[in-house]
């Protein structure tokens, strides 16, 4: 009845295609006097997904993970990946074609000047790697004497002879009742910053920058609602937006045609050089924008003023109406979560697998958005459903071939997330299949110790997200025990579940500020036996004064709605603070989620959120 759509279960890409295609660039490399091209895996928007056009590092390599890169010489080649997907990359790249180097220790342009000859001409695209990166490469191919050459053709392009077209997927306008500000508004806002900046006009190259400027949405990417384009936009004048008319009806068409001079794709060179000659001074963020963008500008005498994306921290800081929607669909997302865990409780221990669960969840929140008539628009990503040993696995993706039952006395790791027109979601709970180890108990308490810590923070303005990291820590650390990753990343609104600029991490050095929601995710992982991570959606409250304090403090707002598994708990490692945290907490998710749930949910959540005492 509810056919699961939005997450697939087999492994693509496959070793055996490497060989042929790889000896394909070699050809092509010899015939442009060329000894090497650098395979990225990003597209020209630097986002997590990417549209089957642009995965080129998979159709060369057969690896299919969400980060890499590979470099193809004459007679050598290598692919770079991160901790998450060393086991991945065996199984789905021709290892005796590729060798396989860290993407943290060994990044591709040190790996350039430790490999590469003298005179070599190494080539890469442009329009792939953004500024920084190429500077990075430039200077490391220096370093080894040889040159890296910007070429005005992808090769793969050239011999991926089946190579799907750009994404068509249909765009939409979000509403000002679900945006909270006109789009007309916000992108006066950009302009007034563009000419602080001393900038005469900023090219937005991130998807998410267009989406929150323009107010529309789009479908070019999984799990991510992105239209993909550019957008150039005036501190004076008219803003241009590079965006194929095909995605839009005639609606979104005069929509977008009152706020901007809609132009082809593929006309974005050829205008961005006119403004350059005509002495512009654009604004390009060096962590984003593509390298090409400034070629094409300094190459036809215009100025580059290197500035962040000036649409991140104003699409960051929700407004009140974004924050009510995100509310809203955290009560729905929570009513999912509760029938999906009663029905989890209610069978028997090694009677479902990790797909299984995956596959109901998706059918719970698809039911919720029926009943609402909020549907579910997709997953926000794909599941992390992890049992025993595969809870360990941080960035575990569960496979056909992974598959794993939930067996008695395991642990059950499931971090998933949303995707509804109000809202973006993102919540992990681990659960007790059958009855859990007293070690399991008491780190399942430290990890929700440090949620809690982090749940009632209070602190001043000015304070970066790298000032809290350790407070989820710090009940771990006086264990001897600590987690592999940052405690939280900033969410969008109807938008990338990971989105920048401010995060709770020890890199997350950008102050918070109202309404910026995160993520506060601690975690433990005892390879091969468990994990644990417990994650609740957090916003950023404005500073408001303590009774008898001197200075006004901020302090956090949950969003998420969905009980922790009292089983886990261990009473007598929380203080009094912390249990009247989360017996409130419990309270607030019954009284919220309780009229949205009948019938055996019902009862289930009223026995899950009674007072622990
Ligand atoms: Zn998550
Ligand atoms: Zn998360």
């Amino acid at each position: 009845m509810y056919a699961v759509q939005y997450q697939a279960f087999e492994v693509t890409g496959e070793p055996s295609v490497g060989a042929p295609r790889v000896a394909m660039l070699r050809d092509w490399l010899a015939r442009h006097d060329l000894d090497g091209f650098i395979v990225p895996r990003s597209d020209e928007h630097q986002g997590e997904y990417v549209a089957p056009c642009s995965e080129r590092l998979r159709w060369i390599t057969g690896f299919s993970g969400s980060a890499g890169v590979a470099i193809i010489l004459r007679d050598k080649a290598v692919i770079f990946v991160d901790g998450r997907y060393t086991l991945q990359v065996r199984n789905q790249a021709d290892m005796s074609l590729f060798d396989v180097e860290s993407l943290i220790d060994n990044p591709p342009a040190k790996w350039v000047s430790a490999n590469i000859c003298k005179r070599a001409r190494i080539g890469f695209d442009p329009w792939l790697h953004t500024i920084s990166d190429a500077a990075a490469l430039n200077k490391y191919a220096a370093r080894a004497g040889a040159e890296l050459v910007a070429l005005a053709k992808n090769p793969i392009d050239e011999i991926w002879s089946d190579r799907p077209g750009q994404p068509l997927g249909a765009i939409s306008i979000q509403p000002n009742e679900l945006a909270g500000e006109l789009a007309r508004d916000k992108l006066a806002r950009l302009s007034d910053a563009i000419s602080k900046a001393g900038a005469t006009h900023a090219i937005l190259t991130d998807p998410s920058s267009i989406a929150w400027a323009f107010n529309i949405r789009g479908s070019d990417v999984p799990h991510t609602p992105l239209a993909l384009g550019f957008a150039v936009i005036a501190a004076q004048g008219t803003h241009l937006l590079f965006m194929d008319k095909r995605k839009m009806g005639i609606e979104v068409e005069a929509y977008l045609t009152q706020l901007c001079e809609l132009l082809p794709p593929s006309t974005l060179d050829t205008e961005v050089a006119a403004l350059a000659r005509s002495g512009a001074r654009i604004a390009l963020d060096p962590a984003l924008a593509a390298e090409k963008l400034r070629m094409i500008v300094q190459d036809n005498g215009g100025e580059v003023v290197e500035a962040p994306d000036p649409a991140r921290l104003p699409r960051a800081t929700k407004n009140a109406t974004e924050l009510a929607g995100a509310r809203s669909a955290h009560r729905r997302d929570g009513a999912a979560m509760v029938r999906f865990l009663c029905w989890l409780e209610a069978q028997r221990p090694g009677s479902i697998d990790e797909i299984t669960a995956v596959s109901r969840l998706e059918e719970f929140r698809h039911r919720v958005g029926e009943e609402t008539q909020q549907p579910l628009k997709d997953v926000a990503f794909e599941t992390i459903s992890g049992a025993g040993p595969n809870g360990a696995i941080i960035h575990y993706r569960v496979t056909r071939a992974s598959n794993r039952t939930l067996g008695n006395g395991e642990l059950f790791l499931l971090d998933s997330g949303a995707q509804y027109q109000d809202g973006t979601t993102d919540i992990t709970r681990t659960v007790a299949i059958g009855a859990p180890s007293d070690e399991m108990c008491q780190r399942f308490t430290l990890v929700l110790k440090g949620l809690i810590a982090i749940s009632r923070l209070r602190f001043p303005a000015g304070t970066r997200g790298c000032d809290l990291d350790s407070f989820a820590r710090q009940a771990l650390w006086l264990h001897g025990l600590d987690y592999a990753h940052g405690t939280g990343h900033g969410v969008g609104s109807y938008l990338a579940v990971h989105e920048g600029p401010q995060r709770l991490a020890k890199t997350g050095t950008e102050k918070l500020l109202a309404g910026m929601i995160l993520s506060n995710e601690p975690g433990y992982y005892k390879e091969g036996h468990y994990g644990i991570r417990s994650e609740n959606l957090i916003v950023v409250e404005a500073p408001s004064s303590v009774e008898g304090g001197d200075i006004d403090m901020h302090s956090f707002e949950t969003l998420t709605l969905a009980p922790f598994d009292r089983r886990l708990i261990k009473a007598d490692l929380l203080s009094s603070d912390e249990l009247d945290w989360l017996n409130a907490y419990h309270a607030r998710v019954l009284a919220e989620i309780g009229p949205m749930v009948d019938g055996e949910a019902l009862k289930w959540l009223e026995a899950a959120t009674a007072p622990i005492r």
